[in-house]
C-alpha cells in the first residue's frame, strides 16, 4: 500500500473548515495586560478561560507563534484521560492524600471539559466511552494490576477494570491483543475542534489573541515583558504554556525534551469497523513505552498513532517531528499488524507532532526568574489533553495571586528531576530508544529481550539530581 501524504493534519483541516473563527492578526506595537499567556494550545487557552472565570475584569493577552491549536493540541490522538491508570505510581511518589487528590482532579478535568463543551456548544465529537488499555505481549500482562490495587486502597474501586481477552478482541477486532483493562472515565474527542472552540469562547470573553506572534525574548522582571518581532507586551504576570517548546527556555532545557509522535488515518470505513466489532466508541491503546493509541472518528475512520519518537536535540522541535516519512511507514506497519483484516484499506493522512516529555511523566508547574512574575507548566509527556484543563486551574490561579489547593500542591514545585546534559541526552536517547524498541518488539514475538538491551531500556527512567546543576533550580 502506498504511503499517504505526510504533513496535512486531518483534525486541523476539518476544524478550520467547520470553525475558521475570527482572524487574530500578529501583534504590533506595545500593549499592556494584567496577564500575558504565551502559547495557544489547550493549556494556554484553558488558562485564559480560567482567568476570565476567576477575575472577569482582568485583561488577558494570548500570543501564539502560529495559530491556536497548531501545536500538539490540534494534532494529538484525542485521548482524554485521567491519571487513574497510574495511581500506584502517584501513591508511591506523593502519598495517599495528594495522589488521590491529583487523580481525582485529573478525572474531574474530563467532567469539566464535557460540561464546558455542552455549555458553550463546542461539538468536538466527544464520546465518554472509556479506554481499552491493552497488552500486546504476555510480558505486558498485568500492568493494570498496580493501578487497580491502588484504586481499591483509596476507595476508587472500579475506575480501572480488567477485561477478558475474548471480550477485548470482540470489542475491537484486533488479534494483537492478549489482555487488558477498561479505564472508565476516558473520553475521545476531535482535538482541533476543541482547540478552535476554546479559542472562540476566549475571544468572546475579551481575551486579546495575537497569532503569528512568536515570543522572541522574555523579560523576567516586574512588569514581565514579552517581545515579538513587531511588538511587545508588558504584563503584571506572564504564563508560559509552550508545550514541547518550553525545552528552549534556559531554566527548563534539562527538565523537558521534545519527543515525536506520529499518527496515520484511514479512509472512511464505517462498515469495516462495524465488522471488527469496534462500535462502542472506546479509545484503544497499549501499555508499551513506544505506546500505540487509536480511536474511531465520527466519519468512520481509524486514527492510529505511536509515541516515543525522535528526540529534539538541544530542546529543538524539529521539522521531522511534524513530517517523518520513515516513521510513518513504521506506524502504518504497526496499524496493519493490529488490524490485518484492514490490509487493503487506504491511508489518507499522516502527521506528527512534538510531545513535552519530562522525568516522572507528569506535568509540573513553577516560576521563572526572581520576581514571581513568570509562571509556567509543561511536561505532559503525551498525556495532556485532559490534564491541561486541570493544570490551567493551577496556572490561572497562580497568575492571579490566589492561594489554594490548586496553586500549591505536589505538581507546583518545578521540575521533579533533570535529564542528562547535551550532547549526552540526544546521543544516549537514540541508543535507549532503540533498546526499548528492540525489547518491546522481542516481547511481542514472545521472546525475552537480550541482557544488554534489557539493561539499556531501563535507562529510559534515568534522571540526574537537581544538585548537579544548581543554577537551574535556584532560578525556578
Ligand atoms: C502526535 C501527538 C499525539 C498526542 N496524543 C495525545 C493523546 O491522545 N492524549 C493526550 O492526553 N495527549 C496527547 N498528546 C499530548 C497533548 O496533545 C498535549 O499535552 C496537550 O495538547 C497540551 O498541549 P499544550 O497546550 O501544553 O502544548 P501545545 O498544544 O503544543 O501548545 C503550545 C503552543 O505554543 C506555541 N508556541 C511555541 N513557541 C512559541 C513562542 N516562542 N511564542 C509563542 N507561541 C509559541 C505553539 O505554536 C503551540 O501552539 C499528543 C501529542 C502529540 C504531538
Amino acid at each position: 500500500m502506498s504511503r499517504p501524504p505526510v504533513g496535512p493534519v486531518f483534525w486541523l483541516e476539518q476544524a478550520l473548515a467547520e470553525e475558521p473563527g475570527a482572524a487574530c492578526p500578529p501583534l504590533t506595537g506595545t500593549v499592556r495586560a494584567d496577564v500575558c499567556i504565551v502559547g495557544g494550545g489547550f493549556l494556554g487557552l484553558w488558562t485564559a478561560l480560567e482567568i476570565t472565570e476567576q477575575a472577569p475584569d482582568a485583561s488577558v493577552v494570548l500570543l501564539d507563534a502560529e495559530g491556536c491549536g497548531f501545536g500538539a493540541s490540534g494534532r494529538n490522538g484525542g485521548w482524554v484521560t485521567s491519571w487513574y491508570d497510574e495511581l500506584d505510581a502517584l501513591l508511591a511518589r506523593f502519598g495517599p492524600e495528594q495522589a488521590t487528590w491529583l487523580a481525582d482532579q485529573s478525572s474531574a478535568a474530563i467532567d469539566r471539559l464535557e460540561a464546558f463543551c455542552e455549555q458553550e456548544e463546542i461539538d468536538c465529537h466527544l464520546r465518554r466511552s472509556g479506554s481499552l488499555w491493552t497488552a500486546t505481549a504476555p510480558a505486558h500482562l498485568g500492568v493494570w494490576d498496580g493501578p487497580m490495587r491502588a484504586a481499591r486502597t483509596v476507595g476508587r474501586e472500579g475506575v480501572v477494570q480488567e477485561l477478558d481477552v475474548a471480550e477485548l478482541r470482540a470489542r475491537t477486532g484486533s488479534p494483537a491483543i492478549v489482555g487488558g483493562a477498561l479505564v472508565r472515565d476516558s473520553a475521545a474527542i476531535q482535538p482541533a475542534l476543541l482547540a478552535r472552540g476554546l479559542r472562540r469562547v476566549a475571544l468572546r470573553r475579551g481575551v486579546r489573541i495575537f497569532e503569528g506572534s512568536p515570543m522572541r525574548a522574555l523579560g523576567r522582571g516586574a512588569p514581565a515583558v514579552v517581545t515579538t518581532s513587531a511588538g511587545r507586551v508588558e504584563a503584571g504576570r506572564v504564563v508560559l504554556a509552550l508545550g514541547a517548546w518550553a525545552a528552549r527556555l534556559r531554566e527548563l532545557r534539562r527538565a523537558v525534551v521534545p519527543v515525536g509522535s506520529h499518527i496515520v488515518l484511514t479512509e472512511p470505513i464505517p462498515e469495516r469497523i462495524a465488522e471488527l466489532g469496534w462500535t462502542g466508541g472506546e479509545l484503544l491503546g497499549d501499555t508499551r513505552l513506544l505506546v500505540h493509541y487509536a480511536q474511531v472518528t465520527r466519519d468512520g475512520r481509524i486514527a492510529f498513532g505511536r509515541g516515543g519518537g525522535a528526540i529534539g536535540p538541544f530542546g529543538h522541535v524539529r521539522p521531522s517531528h511534524y513530517v517523518d516519512p520513515a516513521t510513518v511507514d513504521v506506524v502504518a506497519a504497526d496499524f496493519r499488524r493490529w488490524f490485518p483484516q484492514l490490509a487493503d484499506v487506504g491511508l489518507t493522512h499522516a502527521w506528527g507532532g512534538a510531545v513535552d516529555r519530562a522525568p516522572g511523566h507528569l506535568p509540573f508547574a513553577g516560576t521563572l526568574g526572581d520576581h514571581e512574575t513568570v509562571h509556567y507548566a509543561t511536561g505532559f509527556s503525551g498525556n495532556g489533553v485532559g490534564p491541561s484543563a486541570f493544570l490551567s486551574r493551577i496556572l490561572g490561579r497562580r497568575a492571579l495571586g490566589l492561594r489554594d489547593a490548586f496553586t500549591d500542591n505536589a505538581l507546583t514545585h518545578g521540575p521533579p528531576g533533570y535529564l542528562p546534559p547535551e550532547p549526552v541526552r540526544s546521543l544516549g536517547g537514540v541508543v535507549v530508544r532503540d533498546a526499548v524498541r528492540r525489547a518491546e518488539g522481542a516481547e511481542e514475538r514472545g521472546e525475552a529481550p537480550g541482557r544488554v538491551t534489557g539493561a539499556l531500556r531501563k535507562l529510559v527512567w534515568f534522571t540526574t539530581p537537581r544538585a548537579v546543576e544548581p543554577r537551574l533550580w535556584r532560578r525556578r
